[in-house]
C-alpha cells in the first residue's frame, strides 16, 4: 500500500515531543536503587552543572518555572504595591507568578516580527513603582536585551523557551539580575516537570533556596514546598548533556523549513545566530485558525504559539501588535525526534496551506 496517497494509514505527528531514551531510563532507575529521592545529590550537581554551563555565581533548581519565577520575584522583594513589566504575548504563567506575590501586572506590546518585548513600548510603562521587567526569549529567539537593560530597571530572563541559546555570543540567562528556565515535558529540555533559577548574585539565590523548602528553618515565615526531586534533577542532568546536540538538530530543521517555505509567501521566523527554534511560528496575512484545521485534515498538529494573550485575559486593549501576530501566526512542529518523513509531510501540508491560499486570493 502506498501510505503517501492514504492519509487515513498516516499517524498524527505532534506539535511537541520530548527526546528521552535508554539514558535517562538508566539515570532514573540509578536514582531510585539508591533510595534517596527527595532533593539531595543531584540536584546539587543539577545545579552546578547550570552554573558552569553558563559561567554564572549560583543557580537553584525548583519544581517549575512558575515557582522559579515566583520566588525569584519574592527573592528581590517585590510585593503587593510593585509593578512587573510583562510581554502581552506570552503563557499565563508569568501572570501567576507576579499574582502569587500580590504585586501589580504591567503588560506590554511586543515587536511585530521577533514577537519580543518592545523596548520602546516598555519605556512608556515605566513608573516610579516598577520593580523589574521579565523578558522571555520567545520561541528560542533572543530578545534586544541591549534596549531592554538599558531602560534601567531589574531584569529577569525568562529562559524557559531559550536554553542553550546566545545573545550576542554569551548565553541567555546571564544578563539580567536574574533568569529562570522550566523543564516542563514539552521544553527544550525536560525533567517531566522542574525550574531553575541562576543568578549573580549568591544573596538571591540564598533566599531563594530559603523560601523552596519549609523544613528545618528556626525562624518562621511563609515558605513554600517548590523543590526538585533527585529524579528528576538525574534525567536533568542527562538532558543537558544532551543539549548541543538537541539544538544543532532543531537548526537542522529549521534550514530545512527556511528552503521549503522560502515561496510560500508566509512570513517566516527572523534570521539570529543565537535562536535555538524552540518553535518555529510562520506568519499568514490572514487567519491562523483556518490554516491550523487544514493541517490538521493532514494529521499534522499545528498550534497558535500563545493560546490567548494576557492583555485579552485581563480584557485590557491597545496591544495592535501583540493582536495581529496572535491571529496569524501558526507554530509548526520542530523537535530534535521529527523523523526526515514526518519533516517531509510537514513541509508538505504547510505548501498545500500555502497553496490554497493563494489560489483563494
Ligand atoms: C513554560 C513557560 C513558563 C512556565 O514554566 P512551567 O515550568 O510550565 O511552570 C514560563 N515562561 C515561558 C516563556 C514558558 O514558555
Amino acid at each position: 500500500m502506498n501510505t503517501s496517497s492514504n492519509p487515513d494509514a498516516l499517524s498524527v505527528i505532534p506539535h511537541s515531543r520530548p527526546t528521552l531514551g535508554k539514558e535517562e531510563i538508566q539515570c532514573a532507575a540509578e536514582v531510585i536503587e539508591s533510595g534517596h529521592l527527595a532533593q539531595g545529590e543531584k540536584v546539587r550537581e543539577f545545579e552546578s552543572a547550570f552554573t558552569q554551563r553558563l559561567g554564572i555565581n549560583a543557580a537553584a533548581a525548583v519544581s517549575s518555572g512558575t515557582a522559579a519565577l515566583h520566588l525569584t520575584l519574592l527573592g528581590m522583594g517585590i510585593g503587593a504595591g510593585d509593578e512587573v513589566i510583562m510581554p502581552s504575548f506570552v503563557c499565563s504563567a508569568l501572570l501567576n507568578a507576579v499574582h502569587y506575590t500580590s504585586a501589580t501586572p504591567v503588560v506590554a506590546d511586543i515587536q511585530p516580527h521577533t514577537c519580543n518585548l518592545d523596548p520602546v513600548d516598555v519605556k512608556k510603562r515605566i513608573t516610579a513603582r516598577t520593580r523589574a521587567i521579565i523578558v522571555p526569549h520567545l520561541f528560542g529567539l533572543p530578545a534586544d536585551l541591549e534596549a531592554l537593560c538599558k531602560l534601567n530597571v531589574p531584569i529577569i530572563e525568562d529562559c524557559a523557551q531559550a536554553v542553550g541559546g546566545t545573545y550576542k555570543n554569551r548565553p541567555v540567562g546571564i544578563f539580567g539580575q536574574a533568569a529562570i528556565f522550566s523543564f516542563y515535558a514539552t521544553k527544550v529540555m525536560t525533567t517531566g516537570e522542574g525550574g531553575m533559577i541562576v543568578s549573580g548574585s549568591k544573596g538571591l539565590i540564598d533566599r531563594v533556596k530559603d523560601l523552596r523548602e519549609y523544613d528545618n528553618c528556626d525562624e518562621y515565615k511563609i515558605r513554600y514546598n517548590y523543590k526538585m526531586t533527585d529524579i528528576q534533577a538525574a534525567i536533568g542532568l542527562s538532558q543537558l548533556e544532551q543539549l548541543e546536540a538537541f539544538i544543532r538538530h532543531r537548526r537542522t530543521i529549521a534550514e530545512q523549513y527556511y528552503r521549503e517555505f522560502k515561496s510560500t509567501g508566509f512570513q517566516l521566523p527572523p534570521r539570529d545566530a543565537g535562536h535555538i527554534y524552540f518553535r518555529f511560528v510562520i506568519e499568514s496575512a490572514t487567519d491562523a485558525a483556518a490554516g491550523i484545521q487544514k493541517a490538521a485534515a493532514k494529521k499534522i498538529t499545528c498550534t497558535l504559539p500563545v493560546h490567548k494573550p494576557l492583555h485579552r485575559l485581563l480584557k485590557l486593549e491597545g496591544y495592535p501588535h501583540t493582536e495581529q501576530v496572535w491571529r496569524q501566526s501558526i507554530s509548526v512542529p520542530i523537535y530534535p525526534s521529527l523523523t526526515e518523513k514526518e519533516r517531509a509531510r510537514v513541509v508538505d501540508a504547510v505548501v498545500h496551506l500555502a497553496e490554497r491560499r493563494n489560489g483563494a486570493q
